[in-house]
């Protein structure tokens, strides 16, 4: 089994331990006869429940307050479940392993938060006091003027410090030939309400298949526009090694867009960031 984790690109390297400990309790479900789907939704929970990544509680909150989150699944059997702009809820990533089995692919909004309701998901407060000091700087550098009109703007300023990441990710290859991706985030630092990401967007923030399983992390208005992570796949349908098709995603973007995308193979593992990300990976 190979399993790779990370903590969103833009992460210091020493919360490593996070993405290690999400590796370890994915490698045990795998371990105690999980599917690689299990075993990836039970490593992002770890991750959406340690405050010190944006994703579930500690994520970031948006421009009016209030935090809206995304999260998605995939497998190499083709099945893909996703939520957007979620709100209220402890483990986005199980609320959208849920929309999975569900006759719909992604729900957004009122309606994801009313789906996680009639699924049993308890109301929950993922704010953290880190969370809402993160919004208040980011104000008032938009009130000093540092940031004046938050689009027009965008392109102009060096993005490391327009974009706080730290979205959580995870890969599983089952070493039988079975692969799973599952991705969750609170979004980026300057975001308005209802903005959604990479993230919940097959092809974009998450893909996988019959050669591996993808997972991007970064600006999710650029990642979007490029289809990252199933060009990644395409990569390594083609023969590119994960590590290789990684490398050649970061091309697609300016040097100084934070990305990080993760890869996995039957044999073989790739990581790829153009800024630090707290990564690990776990092989057997
Ligand atoms: N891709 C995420 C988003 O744009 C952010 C991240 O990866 O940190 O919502």
């Amino acid at each position: 089994m190979i399993i790779v984790a990370h903590g969103g690109v833009g992460s210091r390297k020493a919360l490593a331990d996070g993405p290690l400990k999400a590796a370890k309790k994915s490698g045990a479900v795998l371990k105690n006869g999980g599917s690689a789907l299990d075993a990836a939704v039970a490593g992002v929970m770890a991750l959406e429940d340690d405050p010190r990544f944006n994703a579930g509680t500690g994520s970031v909150l948006r421009f009016d307050g209030t935090v809206q989150m995304d999260a998605a699944v995939m497998d190499s059997e083709n099945n893909y479940g996703a939520v957007a702009c979620i709100q209220r809820v402890k483990n986005p990533v199980l609320v959208a392993r849920k929309v999975m089995d569900s006759p719909h692919r992604l729900i957004c909004g009122d309606g994801a938060t009313q789906f996680a309701r009639v699924q049993n998901f308890p109301p929950y407060n993922p704010i953290t006091p880190k969370a809402i000091a993160n919004l208040k700087r980011v104000k008032s550098r938009i009130a000093a003027g540092k940031i004046p009109g938050w689009i027009k703007r965008f392109r102009k300023e060096p993005w490391r410090s327009m974009v706080g990441c730290d979205t959580v990710g995870m890969v599983v290859s089952d070493g039988k030939g079975n692969f799973a991706a599952a991705g969750s985030t609170g979004g980026t630092s300057y975001m308005l309400p209802g903005r959604i990401g990479d993230t919940p967007l097959i092809g974009c923030g998450i893909y996988a298949g019959k050669k591996g399983a993808v997972v991007a992390t970064g600006v999710g208005e650029e990642i979007i526009k490029r289809m990252l992570s199933k060009e990644v796949y395409e990569k390594i349908n083609r023969g590119l090694s994960p590590q290789q098709a990684c490398e050649w995603g970061l091309t697609l973007f300016e040097r100084t867009v934070p990305i990080g995308v993760i890869a996995v193979t039957l044999n073989n593992y790739g990581i790829a960031a153009s800024h630090q990300m707290a990564s690990a990976i776990l092989k057997k």
